[in-house]
């Protein structure tokens, strides 16, 4: 699939994100960040379920003087959710933080802007710049009346121009809305002017069911115009949900290297076996595996191995036994109760065959 690679390579602590990389996985803690033991092991899970780059809110000096502490406890990098405050912007980059989500023109003063920006400067430290439908700035909302995909992308591009000025590129953006059309419009028009790497998402999307929903109409269909370098879905939910979802989603533009695919069918009367107990126990499996590998898991034998025939690995039901293929060739039978097990093995089999390739 394209996917735009004209945008400046930004690097996020050991990660580099635009460019000819890869679309990146965040997502966002939950937890006070002041309470550094909860935040770090909501960070390690999130790391743990593909998570590549975290944010932490960072509404008060607390926040920001927990930083250092929590850097030392975790491998991926992390980005300092700012709003105005200058001094809690310094307070992160002194902390070792390796990426400050602020608005350049909300932080007030020339002075306030150009110590920020020498700070980030000094240690190579990106800036995002967040744009958001529902805090648009007040002459833009009176310019066009209410939110528009025009309005926003100027709103990025007011932001854009104060870091220019100081001589400062390493930017990425974001454009968020609830509206989904107006955030495929905005990520549209920005990608047209915007040379920085974009960051996706649909903002306060709903709960884990709706919010999915959304966030997979309106960022794949932004992800199909080969727009975006990052992706966060937003939730109201375990932000462990939200990585599921984003993994899930590149996996389904063929974004994601090493990542292995679930296929399953939907059942219907001709099922033989506990279809649906399965499927959910093998894609929960192969989240873990990392490896490129499609798996199949189908109720019964009779279109079974042929409806899989894209799959590398897979098993079709039978009564009391089922077949297992691979690439639409069955290879052996297997008893029911063993079925999910002898899958399992050829997965992690054909993992270690792509390892070694
Ligand atoms: Fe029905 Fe068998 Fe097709 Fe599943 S694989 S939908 S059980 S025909």
């Amino acid at each position: 699939m394209y996917h735009r690679t004209e945008t400046r390579p930004v690097k996020v602590g050991n990660i580099q994100i635009g460019g000819n990389n890869q679309v990146v996985i965040q997502s966002m803690t939950t937890t006070k960040t002041h309470d550094v033991e909860a935040t770090v092991a909501e960070i390690n899970r999130l790391e743990e379920a593909g998570c590549q780059i975290v944010r932490v809110a960072c509404p008060d000096m607390r926040a920001a003087e927990a930083i250092p502490h929590i850097k030392k406890q975790v491998n991926v990098p992390l980005v300092a959710d700012i709003h105005f405050d200058y001094k809690l912007a310094l307070k992160a980059i002194e902390g070792g933080i390796d990426k400050i989500r602020i608005n350049p023109g909300n932080i007030g003063r020339r002075e306030k802007v150009e110590a920020v920006v020498k700070a980030c400067k000094e240690r190579g430290i990106p800036i995002r710049i967040g744009v958001n439908a529902g805090s648009l700035e007040k002459r833009i909302l009176e310019k066009y009346g209410y939110p528009t995909a025009e309005g926003m992308v100027e709103s990025a591009l007011y932001h854009i121009r104060i870091l220019e000025e100081l001589d400062f590129h390493d930017i990425v953006v974001s454009l968020k809305a609830s509206d989904v059309p107006l955030a495929i419009e905005a990520y549209t028009k920005a990608a047209e002017v915007i040379p920085y790497p974009l960051h996706l998402g649909i903002t306060e999307s709903g709960t884990l069911f709706s919010g999915t929903v959304k966030s997979a109409a309106g960022l794949g269909a932004i992800l199909s115009k080969g727009i975006g370098s990052t992706i966060r879905i937003s939730l109201s939910a375990d932000p462990v949900e939200e990585v599921k979802v984003c993994r899930e989603l590149l996996k389904a533009f063929g974004l994601a290297a090493n990542a292995a695919t679930l296929i399953s069918c939907p059942t219907c009367g001709r099922i033989e076996i506990d279809l649906i107990k399965i499927a959910n126990e093998v894609e929960e499996y192969i989240s873990k595996i990392q490896a490129p590998i499609k798996v199949s898991v189908l109720g019964c034998a009779v279109n079974g191995p042929g409806e899989a025939k894209e799959a590398d690995i897979g098993i079709a039901g039978g009564r009391g036994e089922g077949l297992l293929f691979r690439h639409g060739e069955i290879i052996r039978k297997v008893p029911e109760e063993t079925m999910v097990e002898e899958l399992k093995k050829e997965i992690d089999k054909l993992a270690e065959e792509y390892k070694q390739k």
